[in-house]
This record gives C-alpha cells, sequence and structure tokens, in this order.
C-alpha cells in the first residue's frame, strides 16, 4: 500500500485540525479574526487569508478547505452577491459570513442564500467566532454521513430482488425503489403522493374483489400487519402477477405512527393458480365485469353469428352523469362501490347471452347480443336507466346518479367491434347534449357535431380566465300591465373561433368536467353586479340566475351568495336564484337547510322547468320556493296538445293555492299568450316579448317599457 506523502502543498492533519479559507480585505479585521482563532485549543483552526473574492476562489480549487469566512466587501465583489458568487463555486462548504454592518436585513438574506452564519464584528470580539465555525463544520460533517447513508440505503433498496414500497400517514405512496416500480408499473416520480390504493393495486384471489391491506393507515392507530398475505397485484398496464407481501409501520421517536414499509415479491410457485384464474385476465378487478379485451372478442362473436343469421346485435355505450362529483364529494370509496351497484344493476337488466362490460372510469358498454327488432333495444336501455336512477345506497348514503347512452346497431352503424363502439360513444354525446338521463341512437350527421363537442372540452377550461363568458338578458312580463317584472340571466360563451355558444352546448361538459361551480359562481356575480348597475341607474330590476345541481350542494354555496351581495351591495330581493326540480331532488333534506338560509337573507328563490321533474307536492310546501316557472315544453304545444294544456292549468292553480308567483316559459304566439292570460296566469317569458338580449340592449328596453313595481 502507498504510503501518503506529506513532503508536498498539503501539510498533515488530524480530525481537529481545520483549514480556515478567510477572503476578507480589512487587515484589522483579519489580525481581529486570526487573534480570536488563536485560543482555540481542543478545535485547532488554521486560517489562510486572502484579500480579493477572485484569489478565494482559486484557493478553493484546491482541497482542504474546512470552511469560508467571507467578508461581503471585497474589491472585487459587493453585497449578497458575492456570497452567491462563492456559494455556487463551492456548494458543499460551510460558508460564514463576518461584517462590520450588525444588518439583520442583510443576515436573513445570507442565510437565506446558504450561508452557515453572519457574524456582525461585535460577536468576533465577543470570541463567538470559533464555536460558530466549530458548529458550522460539525453540521456539515453529519450532513455528508447522512448524504452517505441515504446513498447508501437507496442502493441496497435498488439492488435487491424485493420490491419495496413506502406510504406515509396519509396512505400516500413516498418512495419505490426499482423493483417495486418495474413490478407497479408505476415510476417513483409519477407514483409520489398518489394513494396506495392506485398504485398498488391488488386483488384477492378467492373473492376476485379488491384486497385491503390489513392494517389500519391511519394516525390514531398503530396497528400492523399479520403474517405475509398472498394475492394478486394489478399492474398499472393490466399485467397481473401474483405477489406475497407483508407491512412494517415506521415510528418517529415519540413512538407515532408515520409511514408504513411494504415488501412485497413475486410468488412463482402461485403462477399455476393464477393460471387457473383466466377470469382475471379478462376481467375488470373492481366490478368484477368483462374487461375490453373480452368485450371485443365477445363482440367478434357477435357479429360473425349476426352475419351468417342476417341477425342483428346493439351496443350500448354508457357514460355515467357527474361520476366526478360522487367521486369529489364522497370520496373514492364510495365511488368504487357506487361503480359496483352500477355494475350488479346494468346485469340485472340483460339477458345471460348478453355482455356488460367495464369500459373506462365511469363507462360501461353493453352488447345486446341478438336482437329481433329495434325496439327491443328500446325497451332494454329504458329499462337501464330506470334501474340505474333508483337511489343506492352505499355505506350509509343515498346516492343517486343518472346515465346517458347512445347506441350503435349492427350492422346498420358498422360492420366492426371498433366501428360499433366508437359510434355508440359519439351517439352518447349526444344523450348528453339533451340533457342526460336519456339515449341516443347514433346518426350519422351527428357525428361531426360529437366530435366538435369532444374538442370544446378543451378550450373550455381556462374559459373563464380568458373572460369568453357574458350574460344575455331575457325579460319576464307581468300578463296583465305589460311592465317587466325581471330579467333572467343566461349565460353564453363567446368562443374566439365558433363564436357565441349557448349554455346547451357546454353546460353538460362543463359539469362533468367540474368548472360548473365557478362558472356559476361568476354568473351570480356578474348578474348582482348589472342588477346593482342598473338600481343605480335609477331602472331597479330583479335578476334571476340559474343554479346548476353541483353549485346548490356545494358546501360554501350559501356564503359566497352572500358575499357576492355584500361586494356588490346589492339587496337581496333583487336576485332570484331559478334551481331545477331534479336539482331540488337530488338531496332534499340538505338542500332545504341552504334555501331556508337564502329565504332568510331575503334571496327570492325559483323552481325552474317545472313539471318535468318528480317533485313531491309535501315537499313544495316545506320549501321556501317564491316562484314556479312552468317548463316550455308544456307552453309550446298548450294550444294543441290537451294534455300540456291541463298540465298548464294545474301548474297555474297550483302556484295560487300555495300562493306562489307562477312564470309561464318560451311563449311565442299570440295563441299562447290569450290561453295564459285566461287561466290568469300572471306572468310570462320568451320570444314573444323579447329574446336573450346583451345588457345595455335590456337597459334600452327597460327604458321604453315601464318597469314593474319590482319585487315587495
Ligand atoms: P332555462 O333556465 O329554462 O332558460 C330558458 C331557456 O329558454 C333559455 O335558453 C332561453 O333562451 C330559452 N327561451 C326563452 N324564451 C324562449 C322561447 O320563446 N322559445 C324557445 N324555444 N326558447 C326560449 P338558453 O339561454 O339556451 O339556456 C338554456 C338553459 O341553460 C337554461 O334553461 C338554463 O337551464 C341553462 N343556463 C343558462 N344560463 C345558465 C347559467 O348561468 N348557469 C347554469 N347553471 N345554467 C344556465
Ligand atoms: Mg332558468
Ligand atoms: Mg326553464
Amino acid at each position: 500500500m502507498a504510503v501518503p506523502d506529506h513532503q508536498g502543498s498539503q501539510p498533515p492533519r488530524d480530525d481537529m485540525d481545520h483549514q480556515v479559507l478567510l477572503i476578507a480585505d480589512d487587515p484589522a479585521l483579519a489580525t481581529m479574526i486570526r487573534g480570536a482563532l488563536v485560543d482555540a485549543t481542543d478545535f485547532r483552526l488554521d486560517v489562510e487569508w486572502v484579500r480579493r473574492l477572485a484569489d478565494g476562489l482559486e484557493r478553493l480549487r484546491n482541497e482542504g478547505t474546512d470552511a469560508v469566512l467571507l467578508d461581503l466587501f471585497l474589491p472585487d465583489g459587493q453585497g449578497i452577491e458575492t456570497l452567491d458568487i462563492l456559494h455556487s463555486a463551492a456548494p458543499h462548504l460551510p460558508i460564514l459570513v463576518v461584517s462590520d454592518l450588525n444588518d439583520e436585513d442583510l443576515a436573513r438574506q445570507a442565510i437565506q442564500r446558504g450561508a452557515q452564519d453572519y457574524l456582525p464584528i461585535s460577536h468576533i470580539e465577543e470570541r463567538c467566532l470559533p464555536r460558530a465555525l466549530r458548529n458550522a463544520i460539525e453540521r456539515k460533517a453529519a450532513e455528508d454521513t447522512s448524504m452517505v447513508e441515504r446513498e447508501r440505503t437507496r442502493v441496497t433498496l435498488d439492488s435487491i430482488g424485493d420490491a419495496v414500497l413506502g406510504v406515509d400517514v396519509s396512505g400516500n405512496v413516498t418512495y419505490l425503489n426499482r423493483v417495486a416500480e418495474r413490478m407497479t408499473g408505476w415510476s417513483r416520480e409519477d407514483a409520489s403522493g398518489h394513494p396506495l390504493a392506485e398504485v398498488f393495486q391488488t386483488v384477492d384471489t378467492t373473492t376476485h374483489k379488491p384486497a385491503h391491506l390489513p392494517m389500519k393507515l391511519d394516525a390514531r392507530s398503530n396497528e400492523t400487519v399479520g403474517p405475509p398475505r398472498k394475492c394478486v397485484l394489478l399492474r398499472r398496464d393490466g399485467f397481473l402477477s401474483a405477489i406475497e407481501d407483508f407491512a412494517t409501520p415506521i415510528h418517529d421517536r415519540q413512538g407515532r405512527l408515520v409511514g408504513v414499509t411494504i415488501v412485497f415479491h413475486e410468488v412463482i410457485d402461485v403462477r399455476p393458480t393464477m393460471l387457473k384464474m383466466p377470469h382475471l385476465a379478462e376481467h375488470e378487478f373492481r366490478t368484477a365485469l368483462p374487461n375490453p379485451v373480452l368485450l371485443n372478442d365477445r363482440l367478434g362473436q357477435a357479429i360473425a353469428r349476426a352475419c351468417c343469421h342476417g341477425n342483428q346485435a346493439a351496443v350500448l355505450f354508457l357514460n355515467l352523469d357527474r361520476f366526478t362529483h360522487v367521486n369529489d364529494c364522497l370520496g373514492r370509496d364510495i365511488g368504487d362501490e357506487l361503480l359496483q351497484s352500477v355494475a350488479e344493476r346494468l346485469v340485472s337488466c340483460v339477458r345471460d347471452s348478453d355482455t356488460v362490460s367495464r369500459y373506462g372510469e365511469d363507462e360501461f358498454v353493453v352488447l345486446l347480443a341478438q336482437i329481433e327488432r329495434v325496439e327491443d333495444v328500446t325497451v332494454r336501455a329504458k329499462k337501464m336507466l330506470t334501474a340505474l336512477t333508483m337511489p343506492h345506497s352505499i355505506a350509509g348514503h343515498t346516492v343517486h346518479v343518472t346515465a346517458s347512452v347512445g347506441i350503435s346497431l349492427y350492422p346498420r352503424d358498422g360492420h366492426d367491434a371498433e366501428t360499433l363502439v366508437k359510434s355508440a360513444d359519439i351517439a352518447m354525446y349526444s344523450a348528453k347534449e339533451r340533457g342526460r338521463n336519456n339515449y341516443q341512437f347514433f346518426k350519422h350527421d351527428a357525428s361531426t357535431r360529437a366530435i366538435e363537442q369532444r374538442s370544446l372540452e378543451g378550450s373550455l377550461r381556462g374559459a373563464l380566465e380568458r373572460q369568453e363568458f357574458v350574460l344575455h338578458y331575457q325579460p319576464k312580463i307581468d300578463l296583465r300591465t305589460g311592465a317587466i317584472t325581471g330579467a333572467e340571466a343566461l349565460i353564453r360563451w363567446q368562443h374566439p373561433e365558433q363564436g357565441l355558444i349557448l349554455p346547451a352546448q357546454f353546460i353538460p361538459i362543463a359539469e362533468d368536467c367540474n368548472l360548473i361551480v365557478p362558472m356559476d359562481q361568476w354568473a351570480v356575480y356578474e348578474a348582482c353586479r348589472q342588477a346593482r348597475a342598473w338600481r343605480d341607474a335609477d331602472r331597479p330590476v330583479p335578476v334571476a340566475v340559474n343554479i346548476s345541481a353541483a353549485e346548490l350542494q356545494d358546501k360554501c354555496f350559501f356564503d359566497d351568495v352572500r358575499a357576492i351581495l355584500e361586494d356588490t351591495r346589492l339587496e337581496p330581493r333583487y336576485l332570484e336564484l331559478e334551481l331545477t326540480e331534479s336539482a331540488l331532488m337530488h338531496s332534499p333534506d340538505a338542500t332545504a337547510g341552504v334555501l331556508d338560509a337564502l329565504n332568510a337573507l331575503g334571496v327570492q328563490l325559483a323552481i325552474d322547468d317545472f313539471g318535468t321533474g318528480y317533485s313531491s307536492l309535501s315537499y313544495l310546501r316545506k320549501i321556501p320556493i317564491d316562484t314556479l316557472k312552468i317548463d316550455q315544453s308544456f307552453v309550446r304545444d298548450i294550444t294543441a296538445n290537451p294534455n300540456d294544456a291541463t298540465v298548464v292549468s294545474a301548474v297555474i292553480s297550483l302556484g295560487h293555492s300555495l300562493k306562489r308567483r307562477v312564470i309561464a316559459e318560451g311563449v311565442e304566439t299570440q295563441e299562447q299568450l290569450a290561453f295564459l292570460q285566461a287561466e290568469r296566469c300572471r306572468e310570462a317569458q320568451g320570444y314573444y316579448f323579447g329574446r336573450p338580449m346583451v345588457a345595455a340592449k335590456f337597459a334600452k328596453l327597460l327604458e321604453t317599457v315601464s318597469p314593474g313595481s319590482g319585487p315587495n
């Protein structure tokens, strides 16, 4: 072994001997520092002094320096930048700033930018310098050791054959070693922060249901695992492997649970068992339904059979409406159980020869393999929609869900599996556009439109920030006096390329991608601001805003409305909120409290599209609703369709008996108006009186038509 040569430029050193580089221009300061360090006995500090930053940097090119003392004001460096230059040249070296200024601000900046300490001259005089240097050098040494330890652990964990996965106390993944990355299909960066159940998806081999780790991962519990368990791991790309795993809790010094380490490995001898489970390879594990691979297979067979016998087959593409909302409000576990419940109901609606498959997060594809007539498909689609609408009782919650269904037929809409599924998907989009909870058959001419819809989804995000929404206002008219009793604010999207887009085209998308709540908040704010402006201009008119179900259920809804009213200084009686029947009935008990609070505040409340939902009379009596708006579908045919005329008359008298205002929507003709007047309907809204218009035009209208007396 070569003997180290101590005769060169580096003198021999022992552990207690440390080299300090002083970079300072002031000789008096240098003398003071030398003096302060001379007495350090158990921790010898040799000082090498240079006067310029450039010389200091040059010196640092050689090894051997343990710490730097730096004056920030040098002939070739002024102020905090001097520290930046030095720190970037020697990022791992402790730097202590010495200064004749006792400047708090500068001291803070120096520490923020990486200095270990900031020592004013007074501290040097008080002989704190040796201690400060010693602390900095020892801290640095400890950091180096811990870095080496961490690196050693990382290399070790990456070299072993077992997969190792770390989880924090909230159940989120913090670490994966290389084998764990390979087995789960998640990279460390991707997985970090994701819930364990997402990254480490395991399935119980007997039940085919998700297997949960037998451990309570919450801060209150230290309970840990039993013996290693056997299960099947679902890799991110769907590949399955049989594994054995166990988990060990990690505690902090106080003994509190701070995380868990899971170790797992593939169990080769279990593979034969796995192979006995072709079910898992072809089925989606959360719902146990056939996965798209198996669906494709069955669809191929059905097409071949139908082709031979000259039969038809149908593909139903089913997307759950507002499923993200359920996940966000009630949590993923309830969302998962809802999917299972949906799966069971769908299966109960089809024959054994049909296939219900899980196709995506909230998407199912149903294959009706043999159909005689198109009406059979309609019957089946209706049956599924009804089955899903019944409340789902999950973990103590009553959850409501509806679906939009698109239907394609073999051979009419396609000759292969891919085309049929795609056509049904496009038709599903038309169903969404028609207000959801309905089914639509594929139409060739609708496909470009549906594709456009998909592209709108991208540009809808950010439309709020880009201020692309506007409100148009439609007058509500007193049928006895012709006065304007209010304005309904209706949102429009001023798309930079496609021009003005009506709400039917983008509201369903906004609801699905959770943009509806901020959009509705914007509409309430803008409408209140406008109402206040009209009031300030001596043209007071109440403004009605449409509120979506999601917004109504938002926990902050009431507080937001109150804050907006305060912000815009609008008296609450000038704001009316229009709520649809289905939004009200979604969770009637929770909603009733919000409605009471709004009513107490003085905000007016209306039921929109009345007659199309399922409001019960007893519920109507309980909630503080001021106005019923008869849906325009009844008004459209009042003069031609006796049923519709009956509904309209009934709603008008219901309104009278409940002492509610009644407004007929969608009045387009003199005949409709005459009918409503004869039935003693007091107010109406529709193209006959005025289309929705920009605020400036509405203001002009207010000047010509005398406004109503307004709310009392
Ligand atoms: P709605 O609240 O029932 O609004 C009435 C719709 O009927 C409006 O359609 C209006 O332009 C239209 N309309 C008015 N008079 C007539 C008529 O005489 N004949 C016919 N055929 N139609 C008439 P629009 O503006 O396309 O809005 C559609 C729906 O979108 C609204 O129905 C409402 O549910 C929703 N909506 C509009 N603005 C907002 C908003 O800011 N937030 C939310 N959440 N929904 C909104
Ligand atoms: Mg409305
Ligand atoms: Mg309406």
